[in-house]
């Protein structure tokens, strides 16, 4: 079973409920895919034990084969590709998105490609949780193809927990694909609510079996609930302001690791999502 947890907007305690969720429903694998700021493992706190580079093909150019007809600037519709007329052709690698276009388009069989790298995946365990991190290099103007090459790493054989980036973008889309059911984290605010209802137009699209948290349910309005009876969303937990959740997450710490409590609430949720998926 493949859970992707979400929220419409950063700021909801989405990778608290992600990590808590993995340590009460353990052995389990966790993938933080929210790779521009990966921090499912600030609170999980696995030794990175393997790494390996994230890349994609690069178009490069044999000046020597090159009589710079310009079909591959005239074909890249990103402008990835530029031609100095007589002087040069490169590819910019900020801007490319690695589709292979210009290289089939060449009469000259002047492209090649070589690997570019735009990121890391790093792999640890911690308390029964094989985490997979996606982490994207500084600079990179997407990332939704670190998210598209997660996947692929998704150890075999144990259920899996996807901590998904924040917002309803195409990196967000990215990470919902593969789910058999949805957790949106969300909170009873005007914004949370709005927020809600953008992601909510992403997993209809998919569609996606969903059920919601309410994160600091005894704050704010009651709309959240009204809602869920209109859209048919079972809400699975409600989790209230909480002094020692904030002062948990401040030390770093996930409240399903050091308290008993949670951690039985947390396991609670794991139940009730397995019943929602059979
Ligand atoms: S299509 Fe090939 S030959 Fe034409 S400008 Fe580009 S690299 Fe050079
Ligand atoms: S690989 Fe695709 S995106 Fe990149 S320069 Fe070539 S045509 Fe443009």
């Amino acid at each position: 079973m493949i859970v992707s947890v979400a929220s419409g907007k950063g700021g909801t305690g989405k990778t608290t409920v992600a990590v808590s969720l993995a340590i009460s429903a353990a052995p389990i694998a966790l993938v933080d895919s929210d790779v521009e700021e990966p921090n499912a493992n600030i609170l999980l706190r696995a030794d990175h034990s393997t790494s390996r580079k994230a890349s994609l093909p690069f178009p490069v150019i044999d000046m020597k084969k090159c009589d710079f007809c310009e079909k591959c600037s005239d074909f890249c519709a990103y402008n990835g590709i530029v031609v100095l007329k007589g002087l040069k052709v490169f590819a910019v690698p900020e801007i490319c998105k690695s589709c292979g276009g210009c290289k089939i388009v060449c009469p000259q069989d002047a492209i090649s490609e070589e690997p570019r790298d735009i990121g890391y995946i790093k792999f640890g365990e911690r308390l029964g949780i094989q985490i997979v991190e996606g982490e994207l290099n500084i600079g990179e103007s997407s990332s939704t193809p670190l998210v598209r090459m997660l996947p692929d790493y998704f150890p075999s054989g144990r259920d899996v927990i996807v901590d998904c980036p924040p917002g309803a973008a195409h990196p967000t889309v990215e990470s919902l694909r593969a789910a058999d059911f949805v957790l949106l984290v969300t909170e009873p605010t005007p914004f949370g609510i709005h927020d809600l209802e953008e992601a909510l137009v992403i997993t209809d699209e998919l569609n996606k079996k969903v059920g919601l948290v309410v994160n600091r349910a005894d704050i704010g309005t009651s709309d959240i609930e009204n809602l869920a009876i209109e859209r048919n969303i079972p809400i699975l937990m409600r989790i209230p302001f909480s002094t020692d959740i904030a002062e948990h997450y401040s030390r770093g710490h996930s409240p399903a690791e050091f308290s008993e409590y949670w951690r039985e609430q947390f396991a609670l949720l794991w139940q009730k999502i397995e019943e929602q998926v059979r």
